[in-house]
């Protein structure tokens, strides 16, 4: 069964509610026409409520940054699951390096929220990649096995073909320096075998792996062509309809 291809974007701490909305409109009315790419945005919180009411009844969904995995309490400043179900969000991203770079986010914290989202329905992206020193001290594999094995201890097969594994190689996150296609297939290629041995062959062969890292509407193409690579988890590129729009119609396999 082919895997659909999927473009999230991810707009960091970007866009007010007002902004959202124009964002969202404009998005949607230039990709009204794609079926075979599903397509994600994920504003900040405080905007959320205004992309989704923008993004009703269309093919544009809506997804959070980040997740507590409590389902409520004394936890100031975080958001719940639920909250976020209620809100009318359907996917949400886990791990992202800068979570993990600047707010302590762990292994062991992402299995809990990555857990928690399940429970609440919430489909997940979970992000993992590696560091530049890491690359280039041939750690990549090492890595990537780490942040899977303790990302996703705990789920099973069933619950893992409805998660989206984003890879992404840390040195190229708002850098402007992307993977080449073939340098990102071959570790798109080793992290489904390591889908593989932890979940099964078949499992693996349905779990959507998008790359991300300075992908832009020029190079989608070529990324996404790989057999391995499933769609993309976008930064900077996402922030205007123009680009975001071009990228998702060049990501068409
Ligand atoms: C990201 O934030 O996940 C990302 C890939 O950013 P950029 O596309 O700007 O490199």
């Amino acid at each position: 069964m082919a895997r659909k291809v999927i473009i999230a974007g991810n707009w960091k701490m970007n866009k007010t509610a007002t902004e959202a909305k124009v964002l969202v409109e404009e998005l949607k009315a230039k990709v009204k026409d794609i079926t075979s790419v599903e397509i994600v945005v994920c504003p900040p919180f405080t905007s959320i409520d205004a992309a989704v009411k923008a993004a009703a009844g269309s093919n544009v969904k809506v997804g959070a940054q980040n997740i507590h995995w409590a389902e409520n309490g004394a936890f100031t400043g975080e958001i719940s699951a639920q909250m976020l179900k209620d809100a009318g969000v359907e996917y949400v991203i886990i791990g992202h390096s800068e979570r993990r770079q600047y707010f302590g986010e762990t292994d062991e914290t992402v299995n809990k929220r990555l857990k928690a989202a399940l429970a609440a329905g919430l489909k997940p992206i979970v992000c993992i990649g590696e560091l530049l020193d890491e690359r280039e001290g041939g750690h990549t594999q090492k890595v990537l096995f780490t942040q899977l094995e303790g990302g996703l201890s705990g789920i099973t097969g069933e619950q893992m073909e409805g998660i989206v594994i984003a890879y992404e190689p840390v040195w190229a996150i708002g850098t402007g320096k992307t993977a080449t296609p073939e340098m990102a297939e071959e570790t798109h290629c080793y992290i489904r075998q390591q889908l593989g041995d932890m979940f099964g062959q078949e499992v693996a062969g349905k779990i959507r792996i998008q790359y991300g890292g300075s992908m832009k509407a020029d190079n989608a193409a070529s990324l996404v062509a790989q057999k391995n690579i499933d769609g993309g988890l976008i930064g900077g590129a996402s922030l205007k309809a123009d680009s975001f729009a071009d990228l998702i119609r060049n990501s068409i396999k």
